[in-house]
């Protein structure tokens, strides 16, 4: 895993359709039937087609267990700020007593689950776990993409970080290697 990859550059015609091999597209690895959706699209994002990818049972894992805290936190810290500021402006059919208390309520609920969230995202966020979702993330990109038009076919130019997914895939669908 520590090795630093070398991007793999395959340039293939595309039908619509493409033959996975049984191998990781993110390390590697033997893989089976799991599988890690990924959408190519053009430049302009014009067109975009879903492809599903092969993913051997750890980095699946990895992807499924991962917890983002991220977007939790900056929604709740948001709707946190805004339910201070409206503390000042209670409505005058409500006693001030209740609305505060349940406002401090209210206040206690998204702090606790900021905290849990954060908790749990501790948990299970194993340093394992993060570099192999890292790697999934970065694993394909699309350099070139045009879907079949007519009678003409398609093509696809994919960067793959790893080199033996590059191989098999590239002589499932009849595709070269590209020299960068
Ligand atoms: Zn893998």
């Amino acid at each position: 895993m520590a090795k630093k990859k070398e991007n793999t550059v395959v340039c293939c015609d595309f039908d619509g359709g493409l033959r996975m091999p049984k191998v990781c597209v993110s390390c590697g690895s033997d893989a089976d039937e799991k599988r890690h959706e990924f959408i190519a699209s053009n430049f302009l994002k014009t067109s975009k087609v879903k492809i599903n990818f092969p993913v051997c049972d750890i980095c699946y894992e990895a992807d499924q267990k991962y917890v983002n805290a991220i977007p939790a936190t900056i929604i709740s810290s948001i709707a946190f700020i805004f339910s201070v500021f409206s503390l000042f402006n209670r409505p005058e059919k409500i006693p001030s007593g209740i609305f505060l208390a349940g406002g401090i309520i209210w206040l206690t609920v998204i702090a606790g689950y900021v905290v849990w969230t954060n908790i749990r995202a501790h948990q299970q966020n194993s340093r394992e776990t993060i570099l192999r979702r890292a790697n999934l993330k970065k694993a394909i990109t699309v350099s070139k993409f045009a879907l079949p038009h007519r009678s003409a076919m398609g093509q696809i130019i994919f960067v793959f970080r790893d080199a033996r997914f590059a191989k098999a895939f590239k002589n499932l669908n009849k595709g070269q290697i590209l020299k960068k």
